[in-house]
């Protein structure tokens, strides 16, 4: 009798489940991992990382139909690298306990935060960067001594399974688990009592991930999209700031978190940050079709949605410049050309939902307030990139917007940063990792009060009204007397 899709989703479930519990078991058996294990763990993974290189740039290749092995270097594999490295050099001094200091009724005691791994984190990993967004958090759960189940994603097939055999490789299956799978696996997997979960993909379906995980009340880090502006003042050099930015949105083809999904421009130079940014696109990629140094978009799916966003922004009277698509043809194939959109308006799907693609919308404004209003008007972006040399500036625009991270003077950079959180706000997510803040969101920050033989307290105990009691009361309120 052939398998019903329930069945199938109840043998998903009950797969899921008993690798949860084998990992929780053995993170049971030893639940404080030392530092010399988790480095060991690290180590490891470093060195997976280094064996399974040239197996994992061509998996992304393959998934993408054409992805620059540059770009898998330069934004996955080095990171990871790097992250690592991080994490095994700080993580001895991050897991001692950090003393605090007592209040006066515990005088005396000694008041220190254990760092305590949680045990066993979910991560749920989306297309786009398939290597990266699945072993960063890996390792940051691993310096914090837990141990991981990740889910890949169903649009990057042949990089899961080239991910799913390395850690095989190189871990046990008490100590991470990857599986691969489509929505369903996702669902079920989210499903499950983690000790925390990282969920990166959009906002939309991060919602729905954290409904799932509050049935169990388990954490989540949300590392969510949006729309991450940039903006240029006046007076920075516009050909720099084109260089800048056509570096970053070429970057897999615009398929980037952080990718900069609107350029707001002065005025009266919109058209010169145009041609400018077409001749710095036309100069790193001569060519699309056939250019191997051009991403491809990860699906037809997905072509097509950027292909309908472009029809309906051109409907809605939205000018299209299509950057250097000479005699080109785009029928075939997952490729699209860069494409510049002027006179944009708020009904257009361009400006109401987050691109992901090789489309850039450019809107001029007057005064920089406005620019700032502008971004203020909308959802809290992933990223902000603020073009300006004077520094005054740009602590403004800091101050007066909200987004997950800021460049000045570039973009998407910040993502590499190890010593310092990365996350969104609001839409474009919650938490944060990398680093040391990566450590602390993969531990649980517990407080503890010693006692030494000296017991404050019982000089103040009941009876209540005593003379040390009367005392200390009366101290205390000339300390917190009302401020003048
Ligand atoms: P997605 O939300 O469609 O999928 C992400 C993951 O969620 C996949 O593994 C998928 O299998 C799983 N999933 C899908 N439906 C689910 C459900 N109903 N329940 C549970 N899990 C489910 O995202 P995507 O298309 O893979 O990735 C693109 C999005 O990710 C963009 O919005 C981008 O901005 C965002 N992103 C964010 C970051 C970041 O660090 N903040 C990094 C990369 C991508």
């Amino acid at each position: 009798m052939p398998k019903d899709g329930n069945m199938i989703q109840n043998e998903t479930a009950l797969a899921l489940k008993s690798h949860l519990t084998r990992i929780r078991n053995a993170f049971k058996a030893n639940p404080a991992p030392t530092a010399n294990e988790r480095i060991d763990r690290l180590k490891r993974l470093h060195n997976a990382i280094l064996d399974y290189k040239d197996r994992l740039i061509a998996a992304v290749d393959q998934d993408f139909n054409g992805r620059a092995e540059a770009e898998t270097l330069i934004a996955e594999i080095l990171p990871i690298l790097e992250g690592i490295h991080y994490n095994q050099k700080n993580l001895r001094s991050w897991m001692r306990q950090s003393k605090r200091s007592a209040p006066l009724m515990l005088f005396g005691s000694d008041i220190k935060v254990h760092y305590q791994p949680l045990g066993v984190v979910g991560i749920v990993v989306p297309w786009n960067f398939p290597i990266f967004l699945g072993i960063s958090p890996l390792a940051g759960a691993f310096a914090a001594g837990n141990r991981a189940m990740i889910k890949g994603s169903e649009f990057a097939p042949r990089t899961g399974e080239v991910i799913q055999a390395m850690l095989a490789e190189y871990f046990s299956e008490d100590e991470v688990v990857f599986v691969n799978g489509d929505v369903d696996v996702a669902t079920e997997f989210t499903k499950l009592p983690f000790d925390h979960l990282v969920f990166t993909g959009s906002t939309q379906v991060g919602k729905i991930v954290m409904k799932a995980a509050a049935e169990n009340l388990t954490p989540v880090t949300l590392e969510l999209g949006g729309k991450s502006p940039a903006i240029i003042h006046d007076s920075f050099p516009i050909e720099e700031a084109a260089n800048r930015i056509a570096f970053g949105k070429g970057l897999n083809a615009g398929q980037v978190c952080v990718s900069p999904d609107y350029i707001l421009v002065p005025r009266a130079k919109l058209d010169a940050f145009a041609s400018a940014f077409a001749k710095e696109i036309s100069s790193s990629y001569p060519t699309y079709v056939m250019n191997s140094d051009y991403t491809s978009i990860i699906t037809e799916r997905q072509r097509d949605r950027l292909l309908d966003n472009i029809r309906d922004a051109k409907d809605k009277g939205a000018e299209i410049v299509e950057i250097n698509k000479g005699q080109e043809t785009f029928d075939t194939g997952r490729k699209l050309p860069m494409t510049l959109i002027k006179n944009v308006t708020e009904d257009m799907r361009v400006m109401q939902e987050e691109i992901f693609g090789p489309l850039l919308p450019l809107i001029p404004y007057d005064t920089l307030d406005e620019a700032i209003a502008f971004v203020n008007d909308r959802d809290r972006p992933l990223a902000l990139y603020y073009f300006d040399w004077d520094k005054a500036r740009a602590e403004k625009v800091i101050r007066e917007t909200h987004s997950g991270g800021v460049c000045i003077n570039e973009v998407m950079t910040h993502t590499m940063v190890d010593d310092m959180p990365f996350g969104g706000v609001g839409p474009s997510g919650m938490g944060h990792y990398h680093g040391h803040e990566g450590f602390l969101n993969f531990s649980k920050a517990k407080g503890i009060v010693r006692k030494g033989k000296f017991n404050a307290t019982s000089m103040i105990a009941a009876p209540w009204g005593n003379r040390m009691y009367d005392l200390y009361m009366k101290f205390q309120f000339k300390r917190f007397r009302k401020h003048k």
